[in-house]
């Protein structure tokens, strides 16, 4: 496949938000074209791209019409039109994962029952049709409480999750198609980023932790190594290896897993692209996870996944209580610490808990690390002019 890399040869990726943005930045490296497809002509992803074509990810013509320009299509998002890229791979566009794995990926529910089949751990559910559903199955005391509502579809960071640990949590209940699952008692939500070639070799980064903001639902700092045992580590790492496999999934899939307080490790849910818990490889790793989606999706052979500098990742969120045009506070001070590499997406209006940008702080230790990262926190503030 190595002819594919030519000046004239055409990526397209759908979406180009911060995602989109650091795989174009990989792709940089390699003689080719990248195109994407994005709403927004000011997207993070339109700075590096050759050409951006302004389209809906979720419209049938603007997908469609995209895919017929290019050579080959990716994606940094899991909600597209399916029906375009079905229509595109009959046509015989080469699409990188493949529309059939995005399809069970796209909806949380089919998503569960591919793990249920599977015999993947992951918390028991039921699927309801909307929220008048689940709540007269709560007073037939078929959903018992505390459990956590997904809507089944278009959920992202947090939003489409509904945790109820009381009655007075009712009022939160989400209105749609949506599963309810058993509350699982988490002692430690950690990520495994698997890789898989067309030729089916395989490769995984090391497991991270990942530690939430309460308030935003959001991956707010990533420690690799990560703190669990090796046998959680291995165990999580071969349920990954398992699911690619089971997806004949070509390109880069997330995992986030739950370790619970007894130890045990459930699969929470994945995702068919490079991932925000995956930013850190670009300077803590041999190979980033960007350039090994890319690595995949061209069939090359995939890259080292070993770890060179332990690291933190902590993501700039906006600060709450600002919304407009984006000021960074604390930049020049966070620069003048070693190991620390500030990466801003080019948003130009922020709000409260926007991801404006993510810092990587590498260290010889990671206590050193950690300790370099709560300075980074307390010095770097994402406000408003
Ligand atoms: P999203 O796709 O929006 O990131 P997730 O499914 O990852 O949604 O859920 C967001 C967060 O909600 C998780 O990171 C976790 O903290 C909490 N959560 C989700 N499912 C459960 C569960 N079954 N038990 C306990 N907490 C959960």
């Amino acid at each position: 496949m190595e002819q594919l890399v030519t000046s004239d040869f055409k990526l397209g990726i759908i979406a180009g938000g911060q995602l989109g943005k650091m795989l174009l930045l990989a792709a940089s490296n390699w003689d080719i074209k990248t195109y994407v497809l994005d709403k927004d002509a000011h997207c993070p992803a339109s700075t590096c791209c050759h050409k951006l074509v302004i389209g809906n990810q979720d419209n049938f013509e603007d997908v469609y019409r995209f895919g017929q320009q290019v050579d080959m299509l990716t994606f940094e998002v899991e909600h597209i039109n399916i029906e375009a890229l079905k229509k595109l791979k009959q046509e015989g566009k080469r699409i990188f994962p493949d529309p059939a794995a995005m399809e069970i990926i796209q909806d949380k529910g089919i998503q569960k029952q591919f793990f249920k089949d599977r015999g993947i751990p992951s918390a028991p559910f039921s699927l309801h049709a909307n929220k008048l559903e689940v709540t007269d199955a709560v007073d037939s005391g078929q959903i018992r409480i505390p459990f956590v509502q997904k809507l089944r579809t278009g959920g992202f960071d947090g939003r489409g999750v509904s945790v109820v640990r009381a009655h007075s949590d009712l009022d939160k209940l989400l209105d749609g198609p949506c599963l309810i699952e058993n509350l699982v008692d988490i002692s430690k939500e950690i990520s495994v980023i698997a890789a898989r070639n067309a030729r089916g070799q395989i490769r995984c980064f090391p497991t991270v932790d990942m530690d939430f903001n309460a308030g935003a639902n959001l991956v707010e700092r990533l420690v690799c190594p990560s703190s669990c045992d090796e046998a959680t580590q291995e165990r999580a790492r071969s349920l990954a290896e398992k699911i690619i496999e089971a997806l004949d999934f070509v390109g880069i899939l997330a995992l986030e897993f739950f370790v619970d307080t007894s130890g045990a490790v459930w699969l929470n849910e994945m995702a068919p692209r490079p991932h925000n818990s995956g930013h850190h490889t670009i300077e803590s790793h041999v190979t980033s996870q960007y350039e090994q989606h890319l690595r995949a999706i061209f069939n090359f052979s995939l890259g080292s996944t070993a770890l060179k500098l332990p690291s933190v990742m902590i993501n700039l969120l906006g600060e709450e209580g600002f919304e407009g045009k984006v000021k960074y506070l604390g930049f020049t001070d966070c620069m003048a610490i070693d190991g620390v590499k500030i990466h801003l997406y080019g948003k130009k209006i922020t709000r409260p808990f926007r991801k404006m940008g993510h810092v990587t702080i590498l260290a010889k230790s990671l206590e050193e690390a950690l300790q370099k990262a709560q300075e980074v926190k307390n010095k770097i503030k994402v406000i408003a002019w």
